[in-house]
């Protein structure tokens, strides 16, 4: 691939820079296809100048402002992120407010996937019993009583997927009356709830934490209960939610909570393996869509494939969500106008400014979001990355708003409020009833969920071809010219629907590599 002749990507016709396509850059002296002669060695996926740029003068991509150049920068010169000041965050008062309200496209009918159907409606993509916890302190016994369950339980239920620990460190030592305290505790509620457990709730507590069961899960919070089991023990709801609590008195010594755990989880293993998969339509996928180790590809290649993935699937009829605050603030004067309604654009701003004070609380702003990583990738700062980090959620219109952990309930594109840390934000995505996953990336992470299948997409052949066993689909044929972004997003859409189908495995789940969750806590610590 560096043998290829010079290759560069200009974004839009009024942009004054362009990137090194070409794997491993391109050397001085080398020649663009319009003439132009590089004066500077250009990494790959770095910026070139088009034209000759005065000091103060503005550095364009995607047509966007994306700096100001610190001093005279003559074409042909690398335009790394020391020769650029950031602009100011934009303003979030004055917004255009719903005025492009994107038509609605031509639905898409016939797809479908073999899913789990739910008694509150919802559908899985796996079969697994996740055992909630209240508090960090019955980690340990829990995952012990988790391998002996895989070891001894598990093979006599062949149609459950796995025994998930839904392991955390929330729970106790917290301020947990604090206003902010919703959003931990909702979460790992949520997570609980998420269609890919069955709605088979298995509760570990210790007993004296702070997050009691019945405020972790109180009677009414739960749709998934089965009317069967009240009905069997003539009990009410609340009395149904399994609790094995380490504290009980019944319990003496450290085999009798394990025995107990394992006792409760066969109870559950028995109604799962119960479970067969059914042709459901795509129009029950909730696809959470988010990225990682982003490099300046990431805006040219996966996430634009991803966001024509993201809009087939809007026409089928699914949910997808996307995240990440500090990754679209610097793109909320695009999405503000794509809003379905005027409440919907007042939501996006609201949830803006949320994190703008939460930043501000910390003493940073939305600049601490972009890694080391994320500069050796040719990104000069946030706002670039934001313009590429947004394209995931492709041109439908923004349907709806959910704050941090809330559980989502519409159709179409929705904005699930999440850091962009990647682990936090796949958390919070769980919570709001992912059954998919999908992460781009262009410097590459090993990043898997043990709860929810994670298809992984390259920005870059180079990438692509090193971690052949970590990437899921290779997006950087786009950059190449060897594929489309119609193309490659249609490619994952039909992937998305073969791995909700459990006919194909990703990489992560391949090799069992799973992060562990991560709850965003923005309430004090005690
Ligand atoms: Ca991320």
């Amino acid at each position: 691939m560096s043998t290829r002749a010079p290759l560069s990507i200009t974004m839009h016709p009024a942009d004054n820079v362009a990137i090194v396509a070409n794997d491993g850059g391109l050397p001085a002296g080398a020649v663009l296809p319009g003439g132009l002669v590089l004066l500077d060695r250009v990494p790959q996926a770095h910026k070139v100048a088009l034209a000759d740029i005065p000091e103060g003068g503005a550095v364009r991509r995607y047509n966007v402002v994306i700096g100001y150049a610190l001093r005279p920068i003559p074409a042909g010169s690398w335009v790394h992120e020391r020769l650029l000041r950031m602009p100011d965050a934009r303003a979030l008062d004055g917004l255009p407010v719903a005025t492009v309200r994107p038509a609605p496209q031509e639905p898409l009918a016939g797809y479908t996937f073999e899913g789990y159907r739910n008694a509150d409606g919802s559908v899985g993509t796996r079969n697994i019993l996740a055992i909630t916890q209240t508090v960090q302190c019955v980690a340990g016994v829990t995952a012990f009583a988790v391998q002996r369950i895989k070891a001894e339980l598990l093979p006599r239920y062949p149609h459950v997927d796995d025994v998930v620990a839904l392991e955390h460190g929330y729970g106790c030592g917290v301020a947990i009356d604090a206003p902010d305290a919703v959003v931990p505790i909702r979460t790992l509620r949520n997570i609980s709830l998420n269609p890919n457990f069955g709605g088979e709730l298995m509760v570990v507590s210790l007993g004296c934490e702070k997050l009691q069961p019945e405020r972790l899960l109180p009677p009414g919070s739960i749709p998934l209960v089965d009317e069967r089991n009240v009905a069997d023990v003539g009990a009410s709801a609340d009395s149904v939610l399994d609790v094995v609590c380490l504290q009980d008195e019944a319990h003496v010594g450290f085999m009798s909570m394990v025995e107990s755990i394992m006792r409760q989880a066969e109870e559950h293993l028995e109604r799962l393996n119960a479970r067969r998969r059914e042709t459901v339509p795509a129009s029950e996928l909730v696809v959470g869509v988010q990225c990682g180790g982003s490099d300046a590809f990431s805006g040219v290649t996966a996430n634009p494939a991803l966001g024509f993935a993201s809009d087939l699937l809007v026409r089928a009829g699914a949910t997808v969500m996307f995240s990440e605050v500090t990754e679209v603030r610097d793109a909320i004067h695009l999405l503000t106008p794509r809003a379905a309604t005027e409440q919907v654009a007042r939501d996006l701003i609201r949830e803006m400014a949320w994190y703008d004070d939460y930043l501000d609380k910390g003493g940073v702003d939305r600049s601490a979001n972009t890694t080391p990583g994320n500069k050796k990738g040719g990104l000069a700062n946030i706002v670039e990355k934001a313009l590429g980090s947004s394209a995931k959620s492709g041109s439908s219109a923004i349907a709806g708003v959910l704050a941090p952990g809330e559980r989502v309930k519409d159709k179409g594109l929705i904005f699930a409020a999440t850091p962009a840390s990647d682990f936090v934000c796949g958390t919070l995505q769980l919570a709001s009833g992912m059954n998919v996953h999908i992460f781009t990336t262009g410097r590459g992470t090993p990043y898997g969920l043990s709860s929810v299948p994670v298809i992984k997409v390259a920005t870059r052949n180079e990438l692509a071809a090193r971690w052949s066993d970590l990437i899921d689909l290779n997006a950087g044929t786009i950059a190449t010219g060897e594929a489309t972004i119609e193309e490659v997003g249609w490619e994952l859409f039909r992937l998305i629907l073969d791995v909700a189908s459990g006919r194909t495995k990703t990489c992560t789940d391949k090799w069992g590599l799973y992060n562990s969750l991560a709850l965003f806590n923005p309430a004090p610590i005690t």
